[in-house]
């Protein structure tokens, strides 16, 4: 393909434009998954508050049926010392007075564990108290960055709509062959589509070149490609050469 040592540079142009881009893009890519790791941040904070939550109900209710036991043997303490009085026999006596002494017994210790669950349910709601203050403070320090991180995306997208446009008005002054070659190298993933020639070497693949590609490159009047990777290969211009410290 006939080319221009002005093509080339402006192709060269060209990619630095949709090096922009790329970047632009990578940097696009990487805010929604921050965005989501905050929110999930938020959840986290909340749901160690949840648990403490669950907690304190779980205590209330054990006091509960506690309380419900402990009544129970209130009350077969007071049957049977009603029935104490009705006896006949030392026997049933013993017995009756064995029993209240075994309730009254539970109950205390029913007694013990109410309090023990009392004291439980009151820390954990102290707990859930202190969460729910952290969580909440968290959430308003949170919130403030994913409202940066929103507005960073909607520059970058701002960003996004400048650089097509230039990088479309840097397309239109290429030839067709030459944009269509260009376009297809990048268009398998090799980003860096034009690279300049480094001591007789693709800049990319290092790859040498043939003799002839070299005086081609030299010339900048036919399109030279890398044989092996297939990249446009271009002779930096001596200013540029000795400014990176490239010999071609
Ligand atoms: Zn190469």
């Amino acid at each position: 393909m006939q080319i221009t040592r002005e093509a080339i540079g402006a192709l060269i142009a060209l990619q630095a434009k949709d090096h922009r881009l790329d970047s632009l893009a990578a940097q696009k890519a990487g805010i929604p998954a921050e965005i989501d790791s905050l929110k999930g941040e938020i959840e986290a904070a909340k749901s160690e508050m949840k648990d403490a939550k669950a907690k304190t109900i779980e205590c209330e209710k054990r006091k509960k049926e506690k309380e419900l036991e402990l009544a129970a043997k209130e009350e077969a303490i007071r049957k049977h010392s009603v029935e104490l009085n009705q006896v006949k026999t030392n026997e049933a006596f013993k017995a009756l007075q064995s029993e209240i002494e075994g309730a009254k017994s539970a109950g205390s210790a029913l007694e013990t564990q109410i309090l023990e669950f009392m004291e439980e349910a009151d820390q954990s709601r102290a707990r859930e108290k202190k969460l729910a203050l952290e969580a909440a403070e968290e959430e308003k320090k949170i919130l403030v960055e994913i409202r940066s991180a929103m507005g960073r995306l909607a520059e970058v997208e701002a960003a996004i709509v400048k650089a097509k446009a230039e990088r479309d008005a840097a397309a239109a002054g290429i030839g067709p062959d030459l944009l269509k070659a260009y376009e297809m190298i990048r268009g398998r993933g090799k980003l860096d589509a034009v690279v300049p020639v480094e001591n007789g070497h693709c800049g990319v693949c290092r790859m040498a070149l043939m003799p002839q590609q070299l005086v081609e490159s030299a010339k900048g009047r036919s399109l030279v490609v890398c044989e092996s990777c297939q990249r446009i290969l271009y002779r930096p211009a001596p200013a540029e050469a000795s400014a990176s410290g490239v010999k071609s």
